[in-house]
């Protein structure tokens, strides 16, 4: 079995969740299974290390990941997503940084992280998001990539980006595991280049 198809036997998909007529990609089977888990770092791994000569920093986000039920179904989700659903920006980053001998920095919704913060207020499909990252974590001119686990929209890549071009620091490309083709997220990065290891 190759490391790809490990890593796709082990996304799982719920029909109508969070709220009928979303399917759901779900992780969590990756993180579950230590052989697949190792797959997708590898492939990260590998990625990085045959695109890019110099990388200082992997960045994560855990944001409200809402905008990408609300454009594909055009139902008002936003209140109906659980809590708890925000956090996989976090899963495989550390992972992927610690290979590449490389620092992990988050960017969280406003109000979590403490000392001085930078924010960036994003649209969402239905109001507005605010993610910040902390000054002092990344400096300017450093090489960054993105990591998620979902893209879908593109809404919480750009609002990463936005806050680390702030920040001064030069964003190389993005990383997914998961890359939801009929929203065009891709379209909306561009030109930043966008790694998915697997496509619906
Ligand atoms: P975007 O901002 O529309 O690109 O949404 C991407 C974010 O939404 C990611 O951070 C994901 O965590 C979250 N997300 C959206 N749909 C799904 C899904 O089907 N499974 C898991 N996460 C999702």
């Amino acid at each position: 079995e190759s490391k790809l198809e490990l890593v796709r036997s082990h996304i799982r998909s719920f029909p109508d969740f969070p709220k009928k007529g979303i399917v759901f990609r779900d992780v969590c089977p990756i993180l579950k299974n230590p052989a697949a888990l190792a797959a997708l770092t590898d492939l990260f791994e590998e990625h990085v290390r045959t695109s890019y000569q110099q990388v200082d920093l992997i960045v994560g986000e855990n944001l409200k990941g809402t905008t990408s039920v609300l454009m594909e179904h055009g139902v008002l989700m936003l209140p109906a997503v659980p809590p708890g659903l925000d956090a996989r920006g976090f899963l495989f980053g550390p992972l992927l940084a610690q290979r590449l001998g490389l620092g992990f920095v988050l960017i969280r919704k406003k109000g979590k992280l403490p000392g001085s913060t930078t924010s960036v207020t994003f649209d969402l499909e239905y109001g507005q998001a605010e993610v910040e990252i902390q000054d002092d974590v990344v400096d300017p001119g450093q090489k960054v990539l993105i990591i998620d686990d979902l893209l879908a929209t593109g809404g919480t890549l750009c609002a990463a980006w936005e806050l680390l071009k702030q920040q001064q620091a030069e964003v190389l490309g993005c990383l997914v595991v998961i890359e939801l083709l009929d929203l065009q997220g891709k379209n909306k990065v561009k030109p930043l280049p966008v790694f998915s290891l697997t496509h619906y």
